[in-house]
This record gives structure tokens, sequence and C-alpha cells, in this order.
């Protein structure tokens, strides 16, 4: 197994956690990071981030960081904010940056799954590859008209019954 890239969960809406890692950084840039930090790890943090912003931050992110921050930036800020925004942000802090499902902590198969599919106002679950996959198969043996999945692809036809012989 390659070793997870995983974030802490005891780092969420801790705010002495945030000031301890500002406080590492040159004065520029605490300003910077503090908002990168409070936009990954405060339920009621910033809901976008400004990329001059990201940018400034980025070198002083960990590894699992840098991988969600860009993940969640291209859909608050970037181009997926339209079919993705601020619900699926929050979604994605309220996983802690867990599948939702299985609880796979490793952040680089995390997938935001619009759990109606891509409907306006739906909400979003945060899960693995293997549990997102799951789901959007779910149809497949059930017969029931195939719902668009989070990565825009329509899952496998349903297979027709076939006419006894
Ligand atoms: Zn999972």
């Amino acid at each position: 197994m390659p070793e997870l890239i995983a974030i802490d969960g005891s780092r969420f809406n801790d705010d002495e956690y945030i000031e301890s890692r500002t406080e590492t950084v040159p004065v520029p840039d605490r300003g910077s990071l503090r908002t990168a930090l409070a936009y990954l790890y405060k339920d009621d943090g910033p809901v976008n981030l400004p990329r001059d912003r990201l940018l400034v931050a980025e070198p002083h992110l960990e590894a699992a960081e840098r991988l969600v921050i860009r993940w969640l930036y291209t859909r608050t800020n970037g181009n997926l904010r339209s079919s993705y925004g601020v619900a699926a942000l929050r979604a994605a802090r309220a996983s802690r940056y867990l599948c939702e499902v299985c609880k796979f902590a490793d952040v680089r198969v995390l997938n935001l799954d619009h759990v109606n599919g891509r409907v306006v106002g739906t909400p979003f679950a945060c899960l693995c590859a293997n549990c997102h996959t799951i789901k959007s198969r779910a149809s497949d043996w059930t017969g029931e008209k195939p719902g668009r999945d989070s990565t825009g692809e329509l899952p496998n036809e349903p297979l027709q019954p076939t006419e006894p012989a």
C-alpha cells in the first residue's frame, strides 16, 4: 500500500491550531495562510478563496492540504464553480475530508458526488473513488434510469432483460 496522504481531523474549528501555523511563516504571508487554513478547516470559514491568497499560502501548506485546497478552489472559484459552489465546499468540510461511506482518508481519491444527479440545489456527498463508483453503478441491476454522476458521465446502461428462448 502506498503511504496515505490524509488530513488530521483534530484540526477542524481549532483557531489556536490555525494561529500556531500562521506564526511560523513570514509576516507578509500570514493573512493569506490564515484565510487558506480557515477555508480548509472552519465550518464557518470563508466560502471562496481569492487566487492571490491561494498562491501566497500554497508553499506553506502540507501535501494533503495542497491537494484538497486545489480540489476545492476549482469548485468554489474556478471553472467548476457553477456546478459545485459553496454547497460542495460545505459538504467536503463536513466530511472532514474522509469518505462518508467507508471513512477512507486518502484525499487523492475523494469525489464530490451530486447526490441526486446534476440538478440545481442537490446536496453533495464526499465519497472515495470506490464508493463513488459503487453508487454510480447501483442502477445497473435494478433497471432504474441512471442519473448523471458528479463526473458528468452517465453510468453504464441498465441491461435489457433477455427474452426467454
Ligand atoms: Zn468509500
